[in-house]
């Protein structure tokens, strides 16, 4: 079966290499948000012909063909995740580098509100939060 970036590729009349199935699998498949490296150990897995600047070219081939969004969560690595049709924001843990995905009714009210403060309709938005467990 065929993933769904592969089915997007497909839709998109991209050119499908194995190797590039072979990371749109592992894009689709991933839960987390998967830096380059990452996404490169899990193609590996699978193919260990594909070499890294395979997967450089092949993410930033998608991420250009708004299938994949990346995020810069500070820790100097892009992170990669699924273009989704519902939005959330991301919560960082400084200390493990999870990253825990949440929507907040009152903050998306609070920040259209702020837009339309200043005079504007809210297009888009990006929010970060950074934190350390509490002990
Ligand atoms: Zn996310």
């Amino acid at each position: 079966m065929s993933s769904k970036i592969e089915n997007l590729c497909i839709e998109k009349n991209m050119r499908m290499t194995d190797q590039r199935r072979i990371i749109a699998r592992v894009l689709s498949d991933a839960e987390d948000h998967p830096d380059v490296e990452e996404v490169y150990r899990r193609s590996t897995e699978i193919d260990n012909q594909i070499s890294i600047a395979t997967v450089y070219r092949t993410v930033r081939l998608f991420e250009e063909a708004d299938i994949l969004e990346r995020h810069d969560f500070r820790d100097g690595r892009s992170r990669y995740e699924l273009v989704t049709e519902t939005h959330h924001d991301h919560m960082i843990d400084i200390e493990s580098g999870e990253v825990i995905e949440f929507v907040d009714d009152e903050i998306e009210a609070l920040q259209k509100a702020i837009a339309k403060k200043l005079g504007y309709k809210l297009i888009d938005h990006r929010m970060e939060l950074y934190g350390s467990k509490e002990k």
